[in-house]
C-alpha cells in the first residue's frame, strides 16, 4: 500500500465528525476482528454525542441532556476507539493528515469524514438557531427570560420537520400563553413527507392554535427590543412583531470542506461505495456525502455499517458494494407525549405513536449500555405518572 512519510506505524482510521455517521461507524469498525490491531480515532468539536431527533424533548423537559446528549467519554469507556475533542481546521489528502486546532497535526491510513452540515446563518445574530445542544440551552434561557410574559410571541421560520416539532412542543410547554407563528416560503408544510404524517401535523398544529403562513418569505429581520420581520407573501408586504425568533430553515456546508476536490459545490460528491471521487482511502457518509438520499439520520444509520463492511474489503482487497438505503418510515414528535409514525403503510399517532417513537429511538442510542440506562430510567419516570 502507497503510505505517505508521516503515516503512523500502526494502520490508523481517523474519523472526522462524532454525528451519527461517524460515531456509528467507530462502533462497528470497532467490531471488526480482522482491524483488532488498528488505531480507530474520533474526533470531534464537542464533548457530547448528540441524539438530534430527541433534542425538542429537552425543550418539554421529557428527556434529560445525558439521555440525548452522553459524554463521548462515557460512550467509548469500553470500546478500543480513541476520542479527540478539537476543532478540526483542515484536511491534507496528498499528505494524508489532518491539522487541528489544539494539537499537532494528524497523520492518517484511512479517513472517514462525517461532518455532517450546519445550520444556515440566520440574518440576524440575536434570531436563535435550532440544531445543535447549544441552541437548545440558549432557547431555554431566553425562554426562562421571557416567562414573565403574559402571553408569548415566537416566530418559527421553516415549516420541515424541524420548525413544525418545535412549534408543536414550544406550544405544549407554553400551554395558553403563547402565539406561535410558523412562517414557510414553500406552498406546503414538511415538504417530502407523506400525506399521512402531514395530515397527523396539520391536525395537532391546528388543535395548538399555532398559526401558519405559507408561500412566505422573510425578507428583513431587525430586533430594538422586541424582533421585528418583514415578511412578503407575492406582491404584499407586511410587518409582524415577536419576542423570539427561532431559525429552522436551511442548512450549510462546513467551510473547510469547501477546499477538498468537488467541496466548493457543497455536499462532497462520492461513489455508490461511499468512497471520495479519486481517494478511495477516503470515504465520506452522512450528510455531507452527495447522495440521492435525504440528509436523514435514518441514512447515516444505515451507512454506517456498511461503510465499516467495505472499509474492511478495501483493506483486504475484497470487493466493495454499493450502499442501498432502505427507507424505515418517518417518524415526528408533535407536542409532548404526541408522535405521528408512518412505516410500511401503517400510521400511528397520539400515545401510541409516541410509544413506538421513544422505544425505537432509545434501541437506536449509540451503545446498549447507554439505551438500557435510558430506557429504565424512561420506565421509572413512567411508572411514578402513573
Ligand atoms: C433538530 C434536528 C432533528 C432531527 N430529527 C431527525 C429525525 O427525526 N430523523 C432523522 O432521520 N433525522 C433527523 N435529523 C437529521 C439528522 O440529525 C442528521 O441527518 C444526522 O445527524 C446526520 O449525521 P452526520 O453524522 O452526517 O452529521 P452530524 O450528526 O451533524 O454530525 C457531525 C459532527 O461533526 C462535528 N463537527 C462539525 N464540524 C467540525 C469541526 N470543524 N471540527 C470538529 N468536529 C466537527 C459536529 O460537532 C458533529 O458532532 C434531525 C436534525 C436536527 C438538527
Amino acid at each position: 500500500m502507497n503510505r505517505p512519510p508521516s503515516s503512523p506505524l500502526n494502520p490508523r482510521i481517523c474519523i472526522l465528525g462524532g454525528g451519527f455517521a461517524g460515531l456509528y461507524s467507530a462502533l462497528a469498525l470497532a467490531k471488526i476482528q480482522l482491524l483488532e490491531q488498528w488505531q480507530i480515532i474520533v474526533i470531534d468539536k464537542t464533548d457530547r454525542f448528540e441524539f438530534s431527533p430527541l433534542l425538542y424533548e429537552l425543550i418539554s423537559g421529557e428527556l434529560e441532556a445525558w439521555e440525548v446528549a452522553p459524554p463521548y467519554l462515557q460512550l467509548l469507556r469500553n470500546e478500543r476507539i480513541s476520542f479527540y475533542c478539537d476543532h478540526i481546521e483542515a484536511i491534507n489528502l496528498e499528505a494524508r493528515q489532518i491539522q487541528l486546532r489544539d494539537r499537532t497535526p494528524i497523520a492518517y491510513t484511512y479517513l472517514i469524514i462525517a461532518l455532517g452540515l450546519e445550520s444556515r446563518v440566520p440574518p440576524h445574530p440575536d434570531v436563535l438557531s435550532f440544531r445543535r445542544l447549544a441552541d437548545v440551552k440558549r432557547l431555554n434561557a431566553e425562554l426562562e427570560r421571557l416567562q414573565h410574559q403574559a402571553s408569548l410571541d415566537i416566530s418559527i421560520v421553516g415549516a420541515g420537520a424541524s420548525g413544525v416539532e418545535l412549534a408543536c412542543k414550544l406550544a405544549d410547554r407554553l400551554g395558553d400563553r403563547h402565539q406561535i407563528h410558523l412562517i414557510h416560503r414553500g406552498s406546503q408544510l414538511l415538504p417530502g413527507f407523506s400525506p399521512q404524517t402531514r395530515k397527523a401535523a396539520e391536525r395537532a398544529i391546528n388543535k395548538r392554535r399555532i398559526h401558519i403562513s405559507l408561500n412566505t418569505n422573510v425578507n428583513a429581520i431587525g430586533h430594538q427590543g422586541d424582533f421585528q420581520l418583514q415578511l412578503q407573501q407575492q406582491e404584499k408586504s407586511f410587518k409582524e412583531t415577536s419576542h423570539l425568533v427561532i431559525w429552522t430553515a436551511g442548512t450549510q456546508v462546513n467551510p473547510l470542506i469547501r477546499s477538498l476536490p468537488g467541496g466548493e459545490q457543497g455536499q462532497l460528491p462520492v461513489t455508490p461505495e461511499l468512497q471520495l471521487s479519486g481517494y478511495p482511502e477516503v470515504f465520506v457518509l452522512g450528510d455531507l456525502a452527495a447522495t440521492p438520499f435525504n440528509n436523514s439520520a435514518q441514512v447515516a444509520y444505515q451507512q454506517a455499517p456498511h461503510l465499516a463492511k467495505n472499509l474492511k474489503s478495501y483493506v483486504f482487497q475484497g470487493s466493495l458494494k454499493p450502499f442501498r438505503y432502505r427507507h424505515l418510515g418517518e417518524m415526528l414528535t408533535l407536542g409532548i407525549r404526541n408522535s405521528v409514525v408512518h412505516s410500511f403503510g401503517i400510521t400511528l399517532t397520539g400515545r401510541l405513536g409516541h410509544l413506538i417513537r421513544t422505544l425505537v429511538y432509545i434501541q437506536r442510542l449509540p451503545t446498549l449500555r447507554q439505551t438500557l440506562t435510558v430506557f429504565c430510567h424512561q420506565l421509572k419516570r413512567l411508572i411514578k405518572r402513573q
